[in-house]
């Protein structure tokens, strides 16, 4: 199968038959054999019953429902999951996202050999309280991937190499940094395409201004994993030291300067009056809290079932 169409959804109902049949004009114009494989996540309207109604009279057409919302990324996982066509194109079900762009995407990945093509909304019809954030966000994720040149980390609209989606794990709310996980699997011809992109036709849309917040915070959480994931101790070990080699030294400095002043007759003062005093106590407390938490850090990760999980590419 050429192409696999990953459409995540909640409570889109309005817009999937419009979707739909647009989705399949393509298709036949290109003459590709493809699915499409909607993902109802927990929609409390009737884009069941019409994922049902078009799965019945079209062949090509998927459906998994979720019994509850989950969000958009465990919808992708599944999608990922479910797919067979060698390259794999994840939409919004908006309409925000074009399907005139696929032909040209899936050639990148065919063609130009990219692992993975990410949409770029150059132009784009949302709110200014959205695209002004958006533009921070990704000059922040450009940074701390490395990808240095994806301008829209974040657009619905993407094409993957099949290998890339059955390889790497997108859990939580990291669809926003899709990219940086297939780096991290090693994927790391990563390319781009301006891509247009509509106003919303029908509904609202599902994320609020939260999604600034959360997004530093997994960008954060990505960075520390990526780097110490599998070896904690290497970060909170050096932390730890360094925060007790201080504590130390305030000690040094505390006892000394005191039984220096009291053998040379000079007037001393308690050592809780000297600030090096607090400073000592505090850093040796930390350091060894950090050492713990290396400890711990070593103990969970060398149980976790992720420890020996590597990107074998080839073997002969
Ligand atoms: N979506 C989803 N689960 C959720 C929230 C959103 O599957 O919990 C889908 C939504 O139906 C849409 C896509 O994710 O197809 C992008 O959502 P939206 O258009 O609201 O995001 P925006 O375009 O505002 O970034
Ligand atoms: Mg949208």
């Amino acid at each position: 199968m050429d192409i696999s169409v990953v459409v995540p959804l909640y409570n889109e109902a309005e817009s999937l038959p419009e979707l739909h049949a647009w989705l399949k004009r393509v298709m036949e114009e290109n003459r590709f054999s493809y699915e499409i494989i909607f993902v109802n996540d927990g929609s409390t309207d009737t884009s069941w019953q019409v994922i049902e109604q078009l799965a019945r009279a079209n062949s090509e057409v998927k459906g998994i429902k979720f019994r509850r919302n989950y969000g958009k990324s465990p919808a992708l996982f599944c999608g990922f999951h479910r797919a067979e066509g060698d390259v794999v194109i994840t939409m919004d079900a908006d309409l925000q996202d074009s399907p005139d762009e696929i032909p040209e995407l899936r050639r990148m990945i065919v063609e130009d050999g990219y692992d993975l093509v990410s949409g770029y909304k150059q132009k784009r019809y949302d709110p200014l309280s959205k695209t002004i954030p958006t533009k921070l966000f990704n000059a922040t994720a450009r940074r701390v991937s490395g990808i240095k040149n994806l301008h829209d980390f974040n657009c619905g609209l993407k094409a993957y190499r099949r290998d890339v989606v059955k390889n790497i794990e997108v859990y939580g709310e990291m669809h926003r940094y899709i990219p940086y996980l297939a780096k991290e699997a090693g994927f790391c011809k990563i390319g781009e395409k301006v891509v247009h992109h509509q106003a919303r036709k029908y509904g609202k849309t599902k994320f609020g201004l939260d999604r600034f917040v959360n997004g530093y915070l997994d960008l954060l959480s990505l960075w520390f994993l990526s780097r110490f994931g599998l070896k904690p101790m290497h970060v909170f070990g050096l932390l730890g030291t360094l925060m007790f080699l201080i504590g130390f030294v305030a000690v040094l400095v505390v006892g000394f300067g005191k039984l220096y002043a009291m053998y040379n007759g000079m007037p001393y003062r308690l050592v809780t009056d000297s600030p090096y005093f607090f400073i000592a106590l505090t850093m040796m407390i930390l350091g060894t809290q950090l050492f713990v938490a290396g400890f711990l850090g070593e103990l969970i990760s060398r149980n976790s079932n992720l420890r020996n999980n590597y990107q074998i590419e080839k073997e002969l």
